[in-house]
């Protein structure tokens, strides 16, 4: 049984705040702080450029990305960092659709992440050879699977309903129609177990600065099933995914395995921030934290239905069937957010009105999902959200 109370000593979260947006942004571990501290100092101070050789830093994203290998189902040198995740997405559609050269569809679902959509429209463009991006509602992915699609593009969890897709059914009836699936697993990874090995995906990426508390920019990861690693051509050729990149040929020769999937220059504090990060899932059984995750956001649900007759859940009901995410919507849930965040209980809000808190069994537990909806109700009885100052829209939502 995984011990919550140790982990959750594992972070810092600021007195007087219950934060119920790791979801978007994990928030600091410890021990990253103190890592990035002596990477500052030992290592990049005292090492100079001999770190890259003498502190690991040209292997990270190799061994980092092992590690969050094995949350993740693939084995050992299927995982590499770098760059972000609209790049990963970017990456693997091109690679998949080189892999299945003769068709033109790229299929997505209007749930995905614009980014992940917007990515796909830029590639397609450039690729100018015809490709179309079909764009289905969630619940139509798998009747829309034909013999035309080349690539199922899907985020498995959705940003903003926390809708879980069958990653496993889904990249079946892909495969059994001739196609590859690539997915995104922003909001998967370190939410609840993921198997891409089991589920016979084909490429997978996902970002490592929410679920996985890596900060705010972490790098991304790129999954490339091991039946694809020599075939795959990197588009993105840069020279640290080239075969002998201090060879310095003036022509591109794609590296072994996995390593063709590095670009440049790794973001060498961000990743021992990340590498730090990911010593909170030592001793974690994915298994405990989606059974308190869905625990925790099935009393949240409850308990605000039962005192804000105002908010209409935006979620599914069935724990089975989500994330680890909940949301509701309301006219004025951008004010709403700004209320509960003005009294400490940190969400955040989706466009055009879905308020939406991420459960995170790590560092969250029963308290604070009862102190947040007890702020919530205390909002939603009195319109304390009804203030021209929590109507006023940053730039972040
Ligand atoms: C968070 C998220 C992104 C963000 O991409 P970045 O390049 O890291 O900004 C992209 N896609 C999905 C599905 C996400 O959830």
């Amino acid at each position: 049984m995984t011990d919550f109370s140790r982990t959750r000593a594992l972070f810092h979260i600021p007195a007087g705040t219950i934060y119920l947006d790791g979801n978007s942004l994990g928030p600091l571990p410890i021990a990253a702080k103190e890592r990035v501290a002596r990477m500052m100092a030992e290592e990049w101070g005292g090492q100079l450029i001999k770190g890259w050789n003498g502190a690991g830093w040209f292997m990270q994203p190799r061994t980092i990305g092992n590690r969050i290998g094995k949350l993740i189902g693939a084995p050992e040198g299927t995982v590499v960092m770098g760059d972000t995740l609209s790049i990963k997405v970017h990456q693997a559609l091109a690679s998949a659709l080189e892999l299945n050269p003769e068709r033109k569809v790229v299929l997505s679902d209007s749930g995905n992440f614009p980014s992940d959509l917007y990515i796909a429209q830029g590639l397609l463009k450039s690729l100018g050879r015809g490709h179309v991006l079909k764009v289905v509602e969630p619940e139509e992915v798998g009747a829309a699977i034909d013999e035309s699609v080349a690539v199922l593009m899907l985020t498995e969890v959705d940003y903003r309903t926390g809708r879980l897709h069958d990653m496993k059914a889904l990249t079946g009836r892909a495969h059994a129609a001739g196609a590859l699936a690539v997915w995104d697993l922003a909001h998967s990874a370190g939410a609840l177990p993921i198997d891409v090995t089991a589920a016979a995906a084909d490429f997978a990426v996902g970002c490592t600065y929410k679920y996985l508390n890596g900060g705010p920019g972490a790098p991304a990861f790129i999954y490339v099933a091991p039946r694809h690693l020599e075939t795959a051509r990197p588009v993105l050729s840069g020279w640290l995914g080239h075969a002998a990149p201090f060879a310095f040929d003036l022509d591109y020769r794609p590296g072994a395995g996995i390593d063709r999937m590095r670009c440049g220059t790794p973001p060498v504090i961000a990743l021992a921030a990340l590498d730090a990060a990911l010593d909170a899932w030592e001793g974690v059984d994915m298994a405990d934290v989606r059974r308190q995750s869905i625990r925790l956001c099935d009393l949240f649900i409850r308990e605000v239905e039962a005192r804000c007759a105002d908010l209409t859940l935006n979620s599914p009901r069935d724990g089975a069937a989500r994330g680890s995410q909940v949301s509701f919507r309301h006219p004025e849930g951008y004010a709403i957010m700004q209320a509960l965040i003005a009294r400490g209980v940190i969400g955040d809000f989706r466009a055009p009105d879905a308020i939406r808190f991420g459960f995170t069994p790590l560092y969250i537990g029963e308290a604070e999902v009862m102190g947040a909806v007890e702020i919530l109700a205390d909002i939603m009885t009195k319109r304390l959200w009804d203030k021209a100052e929590f109507k006023r829209k940053a730039a972040v939502t």
